[in-house]
């Protein structure tokens, strides 16, 4: 053994001589662990078998310092050598842990220490192999782009890494997890066969999230929502399951948000028309398929024609007319609500020109284009283009939608412009009344659904609520515009509970552009507007 050898193993040189290397390292403690206990065993079959060994990792204790060392060696040519095996050995422990943190770098998210996307599908697929039932869930915020715009990007690290420890902390043993990119995390596991627990154990998860999360300084509620599907039963391998979940997902955003739904046939079929829808939408954009419908209000007091909103319908080549609650959600998922928009605008701008100067033109907005770049100027732009006061656009933002800071920041805007805003579908969605009045409100269009069984119950407890919603509308100095009145019942109803506007089929159904009788307006009677007004 070389003086070297005996300073790195810690020992004098005298204490050395004589001993196999084998009995030198044990000596030194290198089997106490399981990796050197590996090395040694390693090293022994080496020289058991008396072959060449080169570049050998092996772990060793020296000094109880845990070292790792590269070994190379042959045996010695027999009787010209008095020696066993000649070799050379150095101490790589520096580059040894190098190399092991690349290796965990590339199997770890480095934000969250959760596995990465790589890592993730690796262990799956090594569940896969068992045969058993695989879950696959995807979970993804419910709010995070606006929390990562609002509060900054470092404050959205924080929220992914308190996420992922949310997750860890309610995770089984045998349950894999994983950050797949942005907000979105997946697990998996293969020991539940039961539907129901399965949805159960989704269920733990997101309950992780009750808790508001602490954000500088604020106790902010983040939400999630998670789509699920499972291996043989709803795809063949891990790239179908992963994309089922996916689906399932996206369902789960629909639904409303902080929801779990699993995946069914009817989603994958759902998928493949919507893409068929978008290159469908794509060429009617091209061919001018559009058109708009208005629909009238009137003043419940005085049943003057006040305004009409702009209603879009798609005149399809074989379908005929198509209503937008079959093709607006494709547009706005695709981003072709963008350009569809502008051409609303467009036309229903240019058409209210044309009308008498009171009546005003409402249009209806989807959250997709406010946040679109420039939405304010471009509508500034429209407006002035074809001419149209400002005062006199309607822009309806529909109450579905939760109204992040940026958005209420575009209806300001638009606001300041003169634009009057409107609260479409009120009653359905998520406002409360604190949010109401964060708005830059001039109007609340009370949803159908509180009008519709007016005329069933009318000392239903509906009737109290709808009179509770316009007063409060009131108190904060909004407009009420009550939808879908289709009969005397309910506009009586509805006027009666102070509603200022009425908009329904009992009025007028949309319909193309209305034509004026200028003299007429604003002396008709109540009920005449439609005949009379306009035609
Ligand atoms: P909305 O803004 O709440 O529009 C009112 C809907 O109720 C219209 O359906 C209208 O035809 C219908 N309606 C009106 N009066 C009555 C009634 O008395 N009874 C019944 N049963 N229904 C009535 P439509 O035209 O199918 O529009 C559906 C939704 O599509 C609209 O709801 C609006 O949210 C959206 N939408 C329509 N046009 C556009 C558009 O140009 N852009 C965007 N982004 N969304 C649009
Ligand atoms: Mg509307
Ligand atoms: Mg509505």
């Amino acid at each position: 053994m070389s003086y070297r050898f005996a300073e790195q193993v810690g020992l004098p040189a005298a204490q050395i001589r004589g001993r196999t290397m084998h009995e030198i390292l044990i000596g030194i403690g290198a089997s106490r662990t399981v990796e050197g206990r590996k090395s040694l065993d390693l090293l022994a079959a080496n020289f058991q078998a008396g072959t060449a060994f080169r570049d050998l990792t092996m772990q060793v204790v020296v000094r109880g310092d845990t070292r790792w060392w590269s070994m190379s060696g042959h045996p010695g040519s027999g009787e010209s050598s008095d020696y066993g095996w000649r070799g050379v050995g150095s101490d790589i422990t520096h580059s040894y842990h190098q190399r092991q943190n690349i290796l965990r770098l590339a199997e770890v998210d480095s934000l969250t220490g959760l596995s990465n996307r790589y890592s993730f599908n690796a262990q799956v697929s090594s569940l896969l192999r068992d045969g058993r039932r695989v879950w696959l869930a995807i979970l993804d915020l419910d709010n995070f782009k606006s929390i990562n715009d609002r509060l900054g990007h470092h404050v959205g690290d924080e929220v992914l890494r308190d996420v992922a420890s949310r997750i860890h902390g309610v995770l089984r043993s045998n349950e894999i997890c994983g950050r797949l990119g942005g907000d979105e995390f997946a697990i998996a596991f293969d020991d539940i066969e039961d539907t129901d627990e399965v949805k159960d154990r989704f269920q733990t998860i997101l309950d992780a999230f009750e808790r508001p999360f602490a954000l500088v300084g604020n106790q902010i509620r983040i939400r999630a929502s998670l789509g699920y599907g499972s291996l043989p039963d709803d795809a063949e391998n891990l790239e179908e399951l992963m994309i089922v979940a996916d689906l399932a997902l996206y369902h789960a955003k629909e639904s409303g948000r902080h929801q779990i739904r699993a995946f069914d046939v009817a989603l994958r079929d759902r998928a493949t028309g919507r893409a068929r829808a978008l290159l469908d939408l794509r060429r009617a954009l091209i061919d001018e398929e559009f058109e708009l419908v208005y629909q009238p209000q009137v003043s419940a007091g005085t049943g003057v024609v006040v305004g009409f909103e702009a209603l879009l319908r798609w005149n399809h080549p074989t379908s005929g007319l198509v209503s937008p609650g079959d093709f607006i959600s494709v547009a706005e998922e695709t981003g072709l609500i963008v350009p569809i928009g502008a051409g609303v605008l467009r036309a229903a701008c240019t058409a209210a020109t044309s009308w008498p100067e009171d009546i005003r033109v409402a249009v209806n907005v989807s959250q997709v284009q406010l946040r679109s770049s420039r939405y304010v100027e471009s509508v500034r732009q429209t407006l002035e283009e074809v001419n149209l006061a400002p005062e006199r656009l309607e822009i309806e933002v529909t109450e579905s939608l939760v109204i992040d800071d940026a958005d209420r920041d575009v209806l300001v805007q638009l606001s300041a412009l003169g634009i009057a805003i409107a609260m479409d579908d009120f009653g359905t969605g998520f406002s409360s009344v604190a949010s109401l009045s964060r708005l830059p409100l001039d109007r609340l269009k009370i949803d159908r659904a509180f009008v519709a069984p007016l005329d069933a119950d009318p000392a239903s407890s509906r009737f109290a609520v709808l009179r509770a919603v316009i007063a409060i509308a009131k108190s904060l100095g909004l407009d009420t515009v009550a939808e879908g009145v289709e009969t005397e019942r309910q506009r009586a109803m509805v006027t009666e509970c102070g509603c200022d506007v009425i908009q329904g089929y009992l009025e007028g159904v949309p319909y193309g552009q209305p034509r004026f009788r200028p003299t007429c307006i604003g002396v008709l009677g109540p009920g005449q507007a439609k005949c009379s007004g306009y035609h």
